[in-house]
């Protein structure tokens, strides 16, 4: 369910924040993407939901945002791929006549610790969570510009920031993110264009599925709050940083991870 009850003011109206705007959200097809896809849907986005492999779940994504009254529409692509990212960015401007923002959430995980951990793992990790955002994100600059308007929002981990043994794949194309958005952030900014950073603690998805349970009731016990997060409330983040009341905002990282990491 996405957050719409956050997004409403006391006196029980939604609060349509992102109308006419216009988002891509990669990899939406489940999880957290969907529900990112979700929630700006939910202020008003018509939003362009992107998958890779499971169209399934991409027409449910744009299932559910549909039935809440809510704008999508899909297009495929694998954004690790340059001319497809390129394609799928091309697609939103040229079917809404602009783009406002971009969440590259995108990401998948080959864990392995470094000993054992072949060399495809490594390319297919950094490949598809660090180069698919700079892949996004040069072809949506270019459109952002011409409105001098633009919110990107890269999904990074906690991993990206305190390091994760067996992740060294991960956390090395998450830490990059980080970097890659603060470059960005200073670069685009002349152009009111703001680019952050949300970085998840646990959040069960399928993301998450294959952990062993020993791996997950450990990370518990390093949660302050004492429990995993949802994807509504990575999903919450996302919104905030992509809406108005973050324009003042840029380079940052906001964690979401009920706590497990402070500095
Ligand atoms: P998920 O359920 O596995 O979803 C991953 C999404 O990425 C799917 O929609 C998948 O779509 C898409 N995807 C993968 N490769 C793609 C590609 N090359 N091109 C386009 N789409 C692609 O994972 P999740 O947990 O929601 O993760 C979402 C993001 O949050 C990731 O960046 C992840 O690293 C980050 N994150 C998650 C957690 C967590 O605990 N779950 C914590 C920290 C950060 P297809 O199947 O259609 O390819």
């Amino acid at each position: 369910m996405p957050l719409q009850h956050c997004l409403r003011g006391v006196d029980g109206e939604v609060d349509m924040s992102f109308a006419d705007r216009v988002a891509v959200v990669t990899g939406a097809s489940r999880g957290i993407g969907r529900a990112i896809a979700e929630e700006l849907a939910a202020g008003g986005a018509a939003v362009v939901v992107n998958y890779a492999q499971d169209a399934d779940g991409a027409a449910a994504t744009v299932e559910a945002i549909r039935s809440a009254e809510g704008a999508a529409g899909v297009f495929q692509a694998d954004v690790s791929d340059f001319s497809e990212a390129e394609a799928l960015i091309k697609h939103a401007v040229t079917e809404h006549g602009r783009l406002d923002i971009l969440v590259n959430n995108a990401g998948t995980t080959r864990d392995q610790v470094i000993m054992l951990m072949p060399e495809e793992d490594w390319d297919v990790v950094l490949r598809v969570n660090l180069k698919s955002a700079f892949n996004c994100s040069k072809a949506a600059v270019r459109a952002m510009m011409r409105k001098r308007y633009g919110r990107i929002v890269n999904i990074s981990s906690v991993a990206g920031i305190a390091g994760n043994p067996g992740q060294t794949n991960y956390s090395a194309s998450k830490a990059g993110l980080i970097g890659f958005s603060r470059a960005l952030a200073r670069e685009v900014a002349p152009r009111k264009i703001t680019v952050n950073v949300v970085a998840p603690g646990f959040v069960p998805t399928a993301l998450t599925n294959d952990l062993p349970d020993d791996i997950k009731d450990a990370s518990l016990a390093g949660i302050p709050l004492g429990r995993w997060g949802e994807p509504t409330e990575v999903a919450g983040a996302v919104a905030f940083l992509a809406g108005e009341a973050a324009g003042y905002i840029t380079g940052q990282v906001l964690n979401v991870d009920g706590g497990m990491v402070m500095a």
